[in-house]
């Protein structure tokens, strides 16, 4: 027992020395805005409290890297929505590492660590993963990051449970919880359509979506990914894929979900996100919400005149 609490304490210092070298940069930025504002005096105190008011919806302003540090995000949603996609793209905009738990898993479980044989045994028998060995798992990418100057993140698929969400609150201060949906029965449709090739590995999707809308829904239209003429007669289905599993994994999901979700609501740090169309305009509208689009014109101004330069 002495011995899983003391490891367990490691872990945690660890993990606070990789977040509290990103908090030190953000103090030093909190502590010269405080200067200037007293600096300024009683006109820029109410115009301060004027722009709190914006603030009500932290996600508004998502430019928290001019403070000091990047985002400090996660990510919700069930499997299927395509919360990798966005999360991954998302992260590129913003600088920030996409963290996602599944890869932090399987990356591990390719080396011999201890922490891989905790992994392998807990999966062997089908349990949960040990929250220690994720924290530990997440520390330890975190900290390789600060040490590569990396600074915030977008947590894809972690915190599952209220504990891990808990704990991952005393340890760094989370911006922003995007929660993203989408109707039962479009991702039914969509993952019954799932396809992978036999030859290449490529993900493609045969669906095609168009769920009419209701009082509460809006319209979905969603085009098929479809491969190219040589993978088409080599396309497979995930044993998985079938639809009782498909719906057993969502129930199952909504059951484990739902607690965290009413966490970061109470702390109105959740958005919830309906996904109604293809990743073209969905990514628009994500980047819509969370103010971003300037951010996105001005990167692919950059990206476009870097290409020209190389092209030249
Ligand atoms: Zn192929």
């Amino acid at each position: 027992m002495t011995v899983v609490v003391r490891s367990s304490r490691l872990w945690i210092s660890a993990f606070r020395r990789a977040v509290s070298k990103r908090r030190d940069g953000l103090e030093v930025v909190q502590q010269q805005q405080q200067q200037q504002r007293a600096s300024l005096g009683y006109a820029a105190a109410v115009r301060e409290e004027e722009e709190d008011e914006y603030q009500e919806y932290p996600w508004a302003n998502a430019g928290l890297e001019e403070q000091g540090r990047g985002v400090q995000w996660v990510f919700l949603g069930c499997p299927g929505v395509g919360k990798g996609t966005y999360a991954s793209r998302l992260a590129k905009l913003l600088q920030v590492p996409h963290i996602a738990m599944g890869d932090l898993v399987r990356q591990e479980l390719s080396y011999a660590t201890p922490i891989a044989k905790q992994l392998k045994s807990a999966m062997s028998q089908g349990q949960l993963l040990p929250d220690e060995v994720i924290f530990r798992l997440l520390s330890k990418r975190l900290e390789h990051g600060a040490s590569c100057g990396e600074s915030g993140f977008i947590l894809d698929g972690f915190p599952r449970t209220v504990n891990q969400a808990k704990t991952l609150a005393e340890l760094a201060e989370i911006d922003m919880v995007m929660n993203l949906k989408l109707r039962d029965d479009v991702l039914v449709t969509k993952c019954l359509g799932r396809r992978i090739c036999a030859e290449c590995g490529g993900n493609f999707n045969l669906a095609q979506i168009q769920a009419e809308g209701s009082a509460n829904s809006p319209p979905i239209f969603m085009p098929p990914l479809l491969p190219p003429p040589k993978c088409l007669p080599k396309m497979t289905i995930r044993a998985d894929d079938t639809e009782e599993v498909v719906r057993t994994r969502l129930r199952l999901f909504y059951e484990e979900s739902k607690p965290v979700e009413d966490f970061y609501r109470k702390q109105g740090k959740l958005l919830d996100f309906e996904v109604a169309g293809g990743i073209p305009e969905t990514w628009q509208r994500l980047l819509t919400v969370l103010n971003l689009e300037e951010k996105n014109a001005s990167q692919s101004q950059l990206r476009d005149a870097s290409r020209k330069k190389m092209t030249a």
